[in-house]
């Protein structure tokens, strides 16, 4: 029998030498020196997803605003910062990490439904460039706490084009049934009247449909919508001079096609290029997804009826996606599969006691024996920042390639922390 086994289709990981490798150095180098389990990310494909939007967005007056949600490590934030990336955030936490990781605070968009008043004050106190605001009492909360401060809030006004993304349900954000933004057919009249405001600068409109979007044709609807609106708006007599695009594009996990970008930034270039407004960009998969990876390690084999499990040092608390959304990540095993290996069915599971704690079912791996590694593949977004320490376990590292090296950029959180948390109080 001949078999097809998963091969990496992301890049900058790939096998060299009969072993799985991100860019120059072996996984194995990485396990042996940090054990595992761990995640680790590639420089070069975190510059590239960025360099390869840019040339796409050409000739557009045009930010890229990272959302920091899809991964918030400090070194992967400054690697950005240096890429030349704004940082689109949804949190107070996440804005301390923007700022130590040294994005300008003038290139910080603060996203997100339930800001607090402290949220808010610390935001205006930084100066980020903008805030993106979901309902009318949040707007009531900006005016009262810049008044308070003496401060005048940059405002932007999240509308909800009522837009179906046609991704997963659980990613889906632009329908009139999700708790995001402000109804599209009230966007005007709430612009007006926040615009009215004296502790409010109303300057532009801003949508985030969804993730994993991998089809332009939503994200066209989306951007009409907007042109439509900003006429809307202008047509009034009110001034608007940003339009924030969100994020949501997608990538490929199983070797299909992710957004193509060229037609993405055509849309916009067709939809907004005559708008007159300084556009932003939110995406967050599509630049660090493909560039990162969890390796664990199997601890265990066996055989329930016809169903063979391997048990792996990694769990749902680790990378959460597959019990969160169904996701589906690809392994790789990290020893390369001998050409005439057979393919096995193997249930992937992790050691949590939850029967959702598996990373799915796989029939393109070879037989896996305790000690052997694995990656699971494209789990550099939501993949750390969404891990928990349940069971007791603690937070993974973290380890950044570059070239022919290797560093730790966050260490094992270890029982120590958590137990100083309860116990020196
Ligand atoms: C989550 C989020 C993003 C990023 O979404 P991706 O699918 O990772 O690109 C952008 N903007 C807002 C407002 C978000 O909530």
């Amino acid at each position: 029998m001949t078999t097809e086994f998963s091969r990496p289709h992301v890049a900058y990981f790939g096998y060299k030498n009969g072993e799985l490798a991100v860019e120059n150095v072996a996984i194995s180098a990485i396990a042996a020196k940090y054990g595992t389990p761990f995640y680790v990310y590639s420089a070069a494909a975190v510059r590239e997803r960025v360099a390869k939007l840019r040339a796409a967005l050409d000739g557009l007056d045009i930010q890229i605003c990272y959302a920091v949600k899809a991964n918030n490590n400090l070194s992967l934030l400054s690697l950005l910062v240096n890429e030349g990336c704004g940082m689109d955030i949804v949190s107070d936490g996440e804005m301390q990490r923007a700022l130590t990781a040294g994005a300008p605070a003038g290139k910080i968009v603060f996203s997100g439904v339930g800001k607090t008043d402290e949220e808010i004050a610390a935001a205006l106190n930084a100066g980020v460039h903008q805030l993106n605001v979901e309902s009318i009492e949040e707007l009531d909360a900006i005016s009262r706490v810049a008044g308070k401060i003496g401060k005048v809030a940059t405002v932007v006004l999240r509308v909800n084009p009522d837009v179906d993304a046609l991704t997963h349900p659980k990613i889906t954000t632009g329908t009139s049934k999700n708790k995001f933004g402000i109804a599209y057919a009230d966007a005007v009249n709430t612009y007006a009247a926040a615009a009215a405001r004296k502790e409010i600068n109303m300057v532009g409109i801003a949508v985030h449909i969804g993730s994993q979007i991998t089809d332009v044709a939503p994200f066209r609807q989306t951007f009409e919508r907007l042109a439509q609106l900003t006429q809307a708006i202008r047509a009034k007599g009110l001034t608007i001079s940003r339009l924030d695009l969100g994020g949501g594009l997608g990538v490929s996990y199983d070797g299909s096609a992710g957004i193509d970008v060229i037609a993405y930034a055509q849309t916009i270039r067709e939809t907004l290029g005559d708008s007159g407004c300084a556009l932003t960009i939110e995406p967050g998969r599509f630049i660090i997804a493909e560039a990162g990876a969890l390796v664990a390690k199997v601890l265990y084999g066996k055989n329930q009826g016809n169903v063979k499990f391997s048990i792996v040092d990694a769990a749902m608390n680790d990378l959460m996606r597959p019990a969160l959304y169904d996701a589906l990540h690809p392994v790789w095993p990290v020893r390369e599969p001998a050409a005439d290996a057979e393919a096995l069915p193997v249930h992937l599971v992790g050691p949590v006691c939850e029967s959702s704690d598996t990373f799915g079912e796989f029939d393109h791996l070879p037989a896996l024996e305790r000690g052997d590694l694995v990656m699971l593949g494209v789990a550099g977004a939501y993949g750390a920042t969404m891990s928990s320490t349940y069971n007791a376990r603690p937070l993974i590292q973290e380890v950044l390639v570059e070239g022919d090296s290797f560093r730790l950029v966050r260490r094992q959180w270890t029982v120590e922390d958590a137990l100083a948390l309860e116990r020196d109080l």
